[in-house]
C-alpha cells in the first residue's frame, strides 16, 4: 500500500509511523510518502488521522504500477523526453564496447548525421568468460564524455559492479544497469539514491514480477527515474540468443507506468534478424530502442554478430518512422 501523508505531519512523526508500519519513505514532489508492504490491505488506524491519500496494491509492484500512477512517468534522457504523453520513440545507438577513440568517434558521428540523440556504449562490460575482453573501463568513459563535449550526445554506459559505480554516475548521462546486474542490491540500491536516469534490463531468467520489482528498489529509493528494458529472456531456443518477450512487453505497458525500452540486437543475437526485429518492437509502441552498431562489426571485440553496420542501420533507421507513424508514435 502506498499513503500519501497530510503535509501537516511532523517529520518526527512520519519516522515512527514509517517504523511502525514497516515502510519505506520517501518525499516527492513535496509529498511525504510511505510504502508499506503488500500484503497491508487497508490503512491501519494509527494512520488514518495522517493519511491523505491511499492506493492499495495487491503485490509488491507498488511505485511502479498503473494503480498508483495512471498513465506513463516522463523521463528526461539528455534533451529528449519520453513517456508522459509524448508518443517519443527515443533511438539509442551505439558499439557493445567502447574500443578506442577512432570507433567511438565513428559512432558519435553516425549518431549526429542521423540526428540520433543518445549514445550508449559499454567500458566495464559482465563477460560470461574472464578471457574476453572486459571494457576500456576509465579510459573508456573519458571518452565518452568526450563525445558528448564534441557532439552535444547524452551518454548512457553500463555499470557491471557497484566498485565502479561512482565513474559510471559521474561520467554518464544515464546509467545502464545490465541484465547480469538485475539483481545487485549495491547498485539498484545506489541508483535509488540518485536522480539521474536509470535504464533497467530485465535479467534473462526473471520473471516480470522480479524485473519490475527490481525497479521498485529504485523508486522507493527515491529516484523516479526508470525505464524499463526488455532484451530478450533464455528459453528452449538455441537457433536465436534470446527470445524477446513481446508479450511481457504489453504486460509491462498495460500494467507498469514506466517507459519501455526495447533491445533487439542483445535478443536475436545476429545482425540479420535486428532491423525486422527493430520494426516489429516500434509496431508495439514503445518509448526506446536500443540497437548495437559498430563501424565494423566482424573486428568487434565484444558481440560482433548482433552489432550492425552503418549502412544496414541507416536503412532500419529509415524504414521506422513509418511504422511508429501507424501506432501514433515519433521516432526521436
Ligand atoms: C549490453 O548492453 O551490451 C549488454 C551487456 O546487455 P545485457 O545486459 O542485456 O546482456
Ligand atoms: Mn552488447
Amino acid at each position: 500500500m502506498i499513503i500519501h501523508l497530510k503535509s501537516n505531519t511532523p517529520t518526527d512523526t512520519i519516522a515512527q509511523l514509517a517504523e511502525k508500519s514497516q515502510s519505506i519513505r520517501l518525499t516527492q514532489n513535496g509529498v511525504d510518502i510511505l510504502v508499506t508492504p503488500s500484503a497491508l490491505k487497508e490503512v491501519p488506524d494509527y494512520l488514518q488521522a495522517h493519511t491523505k491519500e491511499s492506493f492499495y496494491m495487491d503485490s509488491d509492484m507498488q511505485l511502479s504500477s498503473k494503480k498508483y500512477m495512471n498513465g506513463k512517468r516522463t523521463l528526461k534522457l539528455g534533451e529528449v523526453t519520453i513517456g508522459g504523453e509524448t508518443k517519443n520513440n527515443v533511438m539509442i545507438t551505439g558499439p557493445c564496447s567502447v574500443e578506442s577513440e577512432e570507433q567511438i568517434t565513428a559512432c558519435a558521428e553516425l549518431c549526429v548525421e542521423l540526428g540520433v540523440k543518445v549514445l550508449r556504449a559499454g567500458c566495464y562490460k559482465p563477460r560470461t568468460s574472464p578471457y574476453s575482453f572486459q571494457g576500456m573501463g576509465l579510459d573508456g568513459l573519458k571518452l565518452l564524455a568526450r563525445m558528448r563535449e564534441k557532439y552535444g550526445l547524452a551518454i548512457i554506459t553500463e555499470v557491471r559492479d557497484s566498485t565502479h559505480i561512482d565513474d559510471i554516475i559521474e561520467y554518464s548521462d544515464i546509467v545502464q544497469i545490465g541484465a547480469k546486474a538485475m539483481y545487485d542490491q549495491g547498485i539498484l540500491r545506489k541508483c535509488g539514491s540518485i536522480q539521474k536516469p536509470i535504464l533497467l534490463k530485465r535479467g534473462f531468467g526473471t520473471t516480470l514480477q522480479e524485473f519490475v520489482q527490481a525497479s521498485e528498489f529504485i523508486l522507493s529509493g527515491g529516484n523516479p527515474n526508470v525505464a524499463l528494458c526488455e532484451r530478450g529472456i533464455r528459453t528452449f531456443e538455441t537457433k536465436t540468443r534470446f527470445t524477446l518477450d513481446l508479450c511481457g512487453v504489453a504486460y509491462l505497458k498495460e500494467y507498469t507506468n514506466l517507459p519501455i525500452i526495447l533491445d533487439p540486437s542483445h535478443a536475436m543475437g545476429y545482425a540479420y534478424g535486428v532491423a525486422d526485429l527493430t520494426r516489429a518492437c516500434t509496431a508495439m509502441g514503445i518509448d526506446g530502442l536500443l540497437i548495437e552498431t559498430h563501424p565494423n562489426p566482424k573486428v568487434a571485440k565484444s558481440d560482433a554478430s548482433q552489432q550492425l553496420n552503418f549502412e544496414e542501420f541507416r536503412n532500419l533507421y529509415k524504414s521506422i518512422e513509418p511504422v511508429a507513424k501507424a501506432v501514433g508514435y515519433q521516432i526521436v
